[in-house]
């Protein structure tokens, strides 16, 4: 056999391979390389023979599906099935729950370019439009942070309000008295509301989220819709829903709160219902609801609904005024006074069509919540990230240019671009992510695996904008009072990432646990055929991952030596080579995963430190997807492009970090070796975003308006003489004009037409040498003035600050 021949055969598989054609691919090759060694004339002909015999059975073998069914499946069927994970009902449901969709592309190694960019996100409607122009900009300026956190509650007002506009009806349809928006709609008055107030926007957001009004809308009782619909649209209940307890946390399904059907008597009258017990905490508000939605589970011990006694994890609605419930003590979240608080029932007896749905959605809770939990996670916590975020880039940017040290802006210095240009990166890449994320639930899916991605990363990314905005703002962040308008957001992290399933257990459990399960294109059908053992359907299922996972290592191998550039779709123009890298990073996560789940099997997923990095992978291409489709939908303007290059080469950079990890930790080590020749056959390249593009994207949002404000729209910006925002906003006007005037003047010094003097001195100068004018001059003054404004920190009278709520 010749190299060329054998060459000609390993490309010709790798080729067939790449476009998917596995079994032909195989066939092809070794029919080629068996042709080979005729030609070059072996050794022993009979040895040829029996070699080609062999291989044209094998071939024939696998290449008949019903040869196969009948000799090989029944051999693997048993053995790969030892290796599939056991699912408990519990997990089951939770993994099952849901649907998905971009992240099914991102996990098959090969997605479909066009599935993303063909995708026409709804757009706001002109009543959307009206309600964020008209009550949510009046809800923002009613509210002042500080003073509602020193009188520990949003003021009467704007309780008010926020019931007669239907702030609580969102997502209720109209034809019940609610609002019935989009969830871009609700993503964006999240977005505004919390740019102005957390304590405002979590008490908005509360009731659009998990909890009664989206359970009664899928799962209620003609009756019980028609009842608490309309009352909770106009805000004559205040709903909260409680499910975490003292023993249940992260893992709520082991709820204690118990319901045991009995008989007994309710207003007067001997039924069949539900006595409970339950301790609940943390529940927002708990304190001043009206209608607990409750998670309990349900006994029947003397079998009076049927013959199950453990029926299972129950949702109910109980009016919080009955007897035996002790609710209305408060949690203090970390200085922010939205309602939150304990709720314990004792003895509570309630009738069973206080059950959502009835009698017989009794013990259907898990799956009901598991079901729901998608809508709610897509927008509440991300949008109220975002809102949070955009308010950090807009002050610190304003900020970064107005203080002044070592006189110069503090912004120009290198040491402060470097957190400015993450803040922004990451604002994009946020605001990115809640638009596609809001957009695919609109679209009427239910994105399981999405919801928790922007869960986790958007608040992850909260987190690190408002750490870097603390840096650069420095003492002035740390001086709360009403002038500190970044500091509850700050204190709200936290929470944020606690809330909806906390992110350790989201990004190292969830997130890669149910895109295995649901995203694979192969792995649940394997899971259901093998339960089933259905022979016919695991021959399907198995064959086709097979051949699929030899289609994604040649991919892997030849976008790895091409850097992406075999990659074909995607848009032309700037985008083009970041959706190569991506189409890249995706068929090598796809690759290292086949190999995380072929060598760990079952063991897989108490690996959290390896799922967690394959969900960081998924993730950050999610994230990086989402930054290209935003850049594309919104004109690909040249003034975006350092934000989307920067927020694409800080994600690749991550992603690639993830598969080096697993591949770092993996236990099959020659395995891990192999395939780190496949997914990296150039070494490690995507190094993220290099100094040049960290100062491109500094200067972009510092010195391009326009660009700072498409970076911050749809957050509400206060008048121009309110302390905080709303005057660093004028300042920052006053100061760019006089850093103009002062450009000048150094260049004058620098050339001789004036003496070289400090500040006001060399303003002088200039006005006399007529460098400036005194229209000018003026200017320079005005904005010194602004800049002592906004510089100055609260500061407290001795004896009144003890006294005050912090
Ligand atoms: C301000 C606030 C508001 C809330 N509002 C509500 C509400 O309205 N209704 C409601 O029902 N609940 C509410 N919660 C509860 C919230 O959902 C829980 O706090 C959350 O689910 C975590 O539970 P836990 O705090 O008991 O943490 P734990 O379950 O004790 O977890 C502790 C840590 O361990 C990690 N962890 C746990 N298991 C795993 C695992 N298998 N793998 C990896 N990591 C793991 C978690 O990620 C977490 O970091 C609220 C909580 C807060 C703080």
């Amino acid at each position: 056999m010749t190299l060329t021949g054998i060459a000609i055969s390993v490309a010709l598989l790798i080729g067939l391979l790449f476009v998917q054609r596995a079994y032909w691919a195989w066939t092809a090759g070794g029919g080629l390389l068996l042709l080979e060694w005729a030609y070059a004339g072996p050794d022993s002909w009979v040895t040829w023979l029996g070699a080609s015999a062999l291989f044209g059975a094998v071939a024939l073998l696998f290449g008949k599906s019903d040869w196969r069914c009948r000799w090989v499946t029944p051999l693997v069927m048993p053995r790969v099935g030892r290796l599939l994970p056991r699912l408990g009902e519990t997990e089951r449901i939770a993994l099952e729950a849901g649907t998905v969709w971009w992240d099914k592309q991102l996990f098959s190694g090969r997605p479909d370019w066009g599935v993303l960019f063909d995708f026409r996100p709804q757009a706001l409607s002109e009543r959307e439009r009206a309600f964020l122009d008209g009550p949510v900009e009046r809800l923002c300026s009613m509210l002042r942070e500080w003073d509602v956190c020193q009188s520990g509650d949003l003021p009467p007002d704007v309780w008010r309000f926020l019931k007669q506009e239907r702030f609580f009806g969102m997502i209720i349809p109209e034809k019940y008295g609610g609002l019935g928006f989009s969830a871009q709609a609700h993503s964006a008055v999240v977005q505004k509301i919390s740019s102005r107030s957390i304590t405002a926007a979590v008490t908005a957001m509360v009731p659009n989220s998990l909890g009664p009004a989206e359970l009664l809308l899928h799962y209620g009782t003609t009756a019980q819709r028609d009842h608490y619909l309309p009352r909770l649209a106009r805000g004559e209940e205040i709903p909260c829903f409680a499910l975490t307890g003292p023993e249940a946390g992260s893992d709520a399904a082991a709820t204690q709160s118990e319901g045991i059907v009995c008989r007994g008597k309710y207003r007067g009258e001997e039924i069949v219902g539900m006595r409970l017990d339950w301790h609940k905490r943390y529940i927002t508000l708990a304190p001043i609801a009206t209608l607990i939605g409750l998670a309990f589970r349900l006994r029947d011990p003397d079998r009076l609904l049927g013959d199950e006694v453990e029926r299972g994890i129950t949702c109910a609605l109980i009016p919080a005024d009955l007897e035996g419930i002790e609710i209305g003590s408060r949690h203090d979240p970390m200085g922010i006074p939205f309602q939150n608080g304990p709720i314990v029932g004792r003895g509570v007896f309630v009738p069973l069509d206080f059950i959502i749905g009835g009698v017989e959605r009794a013990g259907q809770g898990w799956r009901m919540l598991m079901e729901s939990l998608a809508a709610g996670r897509s927008i509440s916590l991300p949008s109220l990230s975002v809102g949070g975020a955009k308010l950090a880039t807009r002050v610190v940017s304003a900020y970064a240019m107005v203080r002044e040290q070592f006189d110069t802006p503090i912004g120009r210095f290198e040491g402060v671009e470097e957190p400015l240009a993450r803040i922004a990166g990451l604002t994009y890449l946020a605001d990115a992510t809640r638009i596609l994320t809001a957009a695919i639930v609109d679209a009427g899916e239910k994105p399981a695996v999405l919801s928790a991605i922007a869960k986790a990363y958007l608040t992850e990314a909260l987190r690190s904008v408002t750490n870097d905005a603390m840096d650069i703002r420095a003492g002035a962040a740390i001086q709360r009072g009403p002038r500190n308008v970044l500091g509850n957001v700050y204190a709200a992290v936290p929470v944020g990432i606690t809330v909806e399933g906390a992110n350790i257990l989201t990004r190292s459990m969830i997130i890669y646990g149910q895109g295995a399960v649901r995203c694979h294109p192969f792995a649940l059908e394997e899971i259901r055929a093998f339960e089933s053992g259905d022979l016919e359907r695991f021959d399907r299922a198995f064959f086709g991952h097979v051949g699929h996972v030899f289609s994604t290592a040649s991919r892997a191998l030849l976008l790895g030596l091409s850097s992406g550039r075999l990659e074909r779709a995607g848009p032309d123009g700037f985008a083009r080579r970041y959706v190569q890298r991506l189409s890249q990073a995706s068929s090598g996560f796809a690759i290292a995963s086949e190999v995380c789940m072929a060598s760990l099997g079952g063991q897989l997923k108490r690996r959290e430190m390896i799922t967690g990095r394959l969900a960081d992978a998924l993730a950050w291409m999610y994230l990086a997807s989402a930054s290209l489709k935003h850049f594309q939908d919104t004109g690909a303007r040249v003034g975006d492009r350092p934000f989307v290059a920067w927020a694409c080469e800080h994600a690749l950079a991550n992603v690639q970090q993830a598969l080096d990890g697993v591949l770092r930790n993996l236990p099959a080590r020659p395995l891990a070796w192999a395939i780190r020749a496949l997914i990296f056959p150039l070494g490690r390249r995507a190094r993220g975003p290099n100094d040049a593009r960290v100062s491109e994207v500094a200067t972009a949002v510092l010195d391009d308006a326009e660009a700072r404000e498409r970076l911050t729209s749809g957050i509400f910006v206060p008048p121009d003489d309110e302390l905080g925002l709303g005057r660093l906003e004028a300042a920052l006007e006053k100061a760019a004009e006089a850093l103009r005037i002062e450009a000048r003047l150094r260049a004058a010094a620098r050339s001789g037409v004036i003496e070289r003097a400090p500040g006001e001195a060399l303003a002088n100068a200039g006005l006399a040498a007529g460098v400036i004018s005194r229209a000018e001059l003026e200017a320079l003054h005005a904005a010194d003035e602004a800049r002592a404004e906004v510089i100055r920190v609260d500061a407290f009278d001795a004896a009144e600050y003890p006294g005050m709520q912090r």
